[in-house]
């Protein structure tokens, strides 16, 4: 009897590195991916800096599914939406067929976090996750559109310098009072406060958006402190949350991610978890939804796949914001840490501990470039 096929689901930068990853080591063992997009790649982060690149949705594509299987003999299945598992069967069931596998990497990523909003246009409100969802922002964006930019997080700062430094007129919306609070000191977020609002970025904090309604072909967004702004579009980056209901409902455990052990498997010996669905035993429980984690664990992944068991270890993995208006690098520390952020230089801060330790930096503006001195603060 022929062996079932190791299945992947999930084209994005986990799925595809996890393939490129085991085929290292085993390029005979069938492979089959699985998953609800088209299946071409393409670099996520770009999509928030497409514009500054000169770069349309298409451009961003730099691999063709059917090349990629060709190349990396796989059988690539798009277009198929996964909803259910049968983990005694081994079985994955989505809309087009169901898949029987010796092993599975679930490598789906998160979904974005949708608000309930009022209006009868809250269905235009876009999230940008996708290659797709970024064609369809571009295909609606007319030159010098109002777009309307829910959350000041990462992604939403990044989408607004794009956008603001592309000619569009960008207005931001957050119930925080100062952009990227999650993650910044205060004092760190003032500059690229000041460095959008130079570039043109409008920004309404400690305010949200309630309601988003048709107003002849525009839209009207209606903010909890009264405000009503005509804009062109709304785009929320108000955040991601792996989907794992259904994974759940089929016996995986699951928290705010599929959880896996340090050789990413998950509570079922058969099937895997990488990428922005998984929370890693390897980072203290956590959820890393950023590039680097993706490769490191690839590589781990790929190997144990093959039949040599590998742990996961991530290093410190700093991470880039890319708003060119005040570019910032973050290494934060382990949530719980005990400490204080620090400042002796402009633009760099340092998390020290009450033993004066350093154990994360934020590094803002022409500062960036001391990465590697940063880095070594994190190692003595
Ligand atoms: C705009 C933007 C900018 C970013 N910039 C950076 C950055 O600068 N640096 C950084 O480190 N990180 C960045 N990130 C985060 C990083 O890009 C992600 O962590 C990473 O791309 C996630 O890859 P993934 O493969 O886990 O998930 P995804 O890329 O989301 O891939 C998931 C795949 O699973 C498929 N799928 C989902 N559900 C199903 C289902 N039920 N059935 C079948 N298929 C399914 C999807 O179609 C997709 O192919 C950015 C993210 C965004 C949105």
């Amino acid at each position: 009897m022929t062996e079932a096929p190791v299945v992947v689901l999930g084209s994005g930068l986990a799925g595809w590195t996890s393939i490129k990853e085991f085929r290292k080591h085993d390029s005979q063992t069938p492979v089959v991916l699985v998953t609800a997009s088209s299946g071409d790649a393409y670099p996520k982060p770009a999509l928030s800096t497409a514009f500054a690149q000169g770069k349309s949705a298409q451009q961003l594509v730099n691999g063709l599914a059917a090349d990629l299987a060709a190349s990396l003999n796989v059988q690539c299945h798009a277009h198929s939406h996964a909803h259910g598992l049968h983990l005694a069967k081994r079985e994955l069931h989505t809309d087009t067929q169901v898949f029987t596998y010796s092993r599975l990497v679930l490598a789906l990523g998160a979904e974005p976090i949708r608000l309930p909003l009022d209006g009868d246009a809250a269905d235009r409100v876009l999230s940008v996750n996708q290659w797709a969802d970024y064609a369809l922002l571009r295909e609606r964006l007319q030159p010098g559109a109002k777009v309307l930019i829910m959350g000041a997080g990462l992604i939403g700062c990044e989408f607004a310098n794009d956008l603001a430094g592309a000619g569009f007129q960008v207005h931001v919306v957050d119930p925080a009072t100062r952009p990227l609070a999650a993650l910044l000191p205060e004092a760190a977020s003032a500059p690229l406060q000041q460095a959008l609002g130079d570039l043109g970025v409008v920004w309404h904090l400690n305010n949200r958006v309630t309601s988003v309604s048709h107003q002849g072909p525009a839209l009207l967004a209606h903010l909890h402190s009264g405000e009503a702004l005509p804009v062109d579009m709304v785009l929320s980056a108000i955040g991601l949350r792996p989907d794992t209901a259904w994974l759940a409902q089929a016996g995986l455990a699951c928290d705010r991610g599929v959880l896996v052990n340090h050789q990413l498997q998950t509570s079922d010996p058969h099937v895997y978890a990488l990428g922005d669905v998984a929370q890693y035993a390897s980072a203290g429980d956590r959820v890393l939804p950023y590039v680097m984690p993706i490769m490191t664990a690839a590589r781990a992944l790929g190997a144990t796949l093959a039949g040599t068991p590998t742990d996961v270890v991530f290093p410190v993995m700093p991470v880039a914001v890319k708003t060119p208006a005040f570019a910032l690098l973050l290494a934060l520390p382990e949530p719980g840490t005990a400490g204080q952020w620090q400042s002796s230089e402009e633009h760099v801060w340092q998390f020290m501990t009450d033993d004066g330790r350093c154990r994360g930096f934020v590094l803002g503006g022409k500062q960036t470039a001391q990465r590697a001195k940063a880095m070594q603060w994190l190692a003595s």
